[in-house]
């Protein structure tokens, strides 16, 4: 794959003044092993979201990939996997650096990724260049005899972070006490719960255990559609625009939606708001969408007349109304793949995959909603020093990251999944 598209190298430009423009934070250019020494999601969209003093830390780097140079690196990488060969799968989400996407075997939202890893049953190793979620994601899908490994432990995902296992166990407690499990005269039961897939393997595990299902931003709709014919009121975490955009597309009215704050006692509401709720919205964000603005499609229309606005779901819902268009990564690139050429897309997600995009697609003008460069923070911690260190490491027979999820969660966690995988799309 060519550089072209390479943040990386924009980022660089930008900040030594090669080239016109602006990034979030001048600390991009810092490597991410000297960002692992100190808490935090480090430079990039998430670094001003709090952190959960549980967020998994990276250990030290050792010298030789810290002190390699981009070609040594590369030659590494490849050498190792080479030696490896099927022994070893390497993923890369949409989102990620292309000087790591360079190398995946598969590139992918974080669902396509885990059912690659599931289809390569011949690979005795998963190295997943995403976030923890998704490394988890793909080990409960993966065969038993499979590792996964997340190349930083520090990538996580500030969204998914945002509910933890014990705020949504107390905030169920809440619901229980007040609703109870009873179902009604229709057979619903008061809360079913709903968790988007960017959440940790013990939030969908939740999901397992209490009658609820996983979505993604592809069928969200679907999932919402499945979880209000058996449900009363469906929870929804953790990302409240996701929720929000979906079930205001499907009709349920704003008021019917109340955000839960998992700080304060019924998430900040009333009882009343709660009895006539029909979605319940964690109040949960990516870092990475909330910068996109209805002020930035506007300069956008006045500055290219005739652009098509696609944003992703995670955007907040402003946004998404006044777009031409909303959907998955996956909608963005099938929509660009099927314009005529000559089209202009003005696109609101993250820049990886907006610049990849535009270089794999000449024939159309495709540029990045927000006009300052800012990465994710957490993909942005997954670099090709990383990668050569867990290659080389299973070339010497050692497993190094691995990301396990424990029996008692994973259980569950697949039956989530698996409610998913049955809940089908409206014809
Ligand atoms: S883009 Fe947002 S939701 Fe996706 S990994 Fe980054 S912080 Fe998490």
């Amino acid at each position: 794959m060519t550089l072209s598209a390479s943040v990386d190298l924009t980022i660089r430009d930008i900040s030594t003044g090669t080239r016109a423009g602006s990034t979030c934070t001048t600390d991009l250019l810092t490597a991410p092993w000297d960002v692992d020494v100190s808490p935090g999601y480090g430079p990039g969209a998430s670094m001003a979201d709090p952190i959960p003093a549980t967020a998994p830390r990276q250990g030290e780097l050792p010298q030789r990939y810290r002190d390699a140079t981009a070609d040594e690196l590369d030659a590494r990488v490849r050498a190792a996997k080479s030696a490896l060969g099927d022994r070893v799968v390497v993923l890369g989400h949409f989102y990620q650096r292309d000087e790591v996407v360079q190398y995946a075997d598969y590139v992918g939202d974080s669902f396509q990724l885990a059912n690659a890893a599931k289809a390569r049953t011949e690979a005795e190793a998963i190295v997943f260049c995403g976030v923890h979620f998704m490394a988890e994601t793909a080990d409960l899908l993966s065969g038993p005899a499979q590792s996964v490994i997340l190349p930083n432990l520090a990538a996580g995902c500030s969204m998914a972070d945002m509910a933890s296992i014990d705020q949504v166990e107390e905030c169920w407690e809440q619901l229980t006490e007040l609703y109870g499990t009873q179902p009604d005269a229709q057979g619903r039961v008061p809360v079913i719960p709903v968790t988007y897939m960017n959440s940790s393997a013990a939030i969908k595990g939740f999901c397992g255990r209490n009658g609820g299902i996983v979505c993604t931003s592809s069928n969200a709709e679907t999932v919402l559609e499945w979880a209000f014919e058996r449900g009363q009121r469906v929870l929804f975490f953790p990302d409240q625009h996701l929720g929000r955009n979906t079930a205001k597309h499907m009709g349920v009215p704003l008021e019917r939606m109340p955000m839960w704050n998992p700080a304060r006692p019924l998430g900040g509401n009333v009882h009343e708001q709660l009895d006539d709720a029909r979605v319940i919205l964690w109040q949960g964000f990516c870092s990475v969408h909330k910068r996109f603005s209805v002020a930035q499609i506007e300069k956008a229309r006045a500055e290219h007349p005739g652009v098509r606005v696609i944003v992703h779901p995670e955007c907040p819902m402003d946004v998404v109304d006044a777009a031409d268009e909303y959907g998955s990564t996956d909608y963005i690139r099938k929509a660009i793949e099927a314009a005529p050429a000559g089209t202009t897309f003005a696109i609101g997600t993250e820049i990886n995959l907006v610049q990849r995009l535009a270089a794999q697609h000449p024939e159309h003008t495709i540029f990045c909603l927000d006009p300052v460069v800012c990465p994710c923070s957490t993909m942005y911690r997954i670099h090709p020093g990383y990668l050569a260190w867990v290659l080389e490491s299973l070339v010497d027979g050692e497993v190094v990251n691995r990301i396990s999820v424990a029996d008692d969660v994973a259980e569950p966690a697949r039956v989530a999944l698996e409610r998913m995988l049955a809940a089908k799309p409206k014809a």
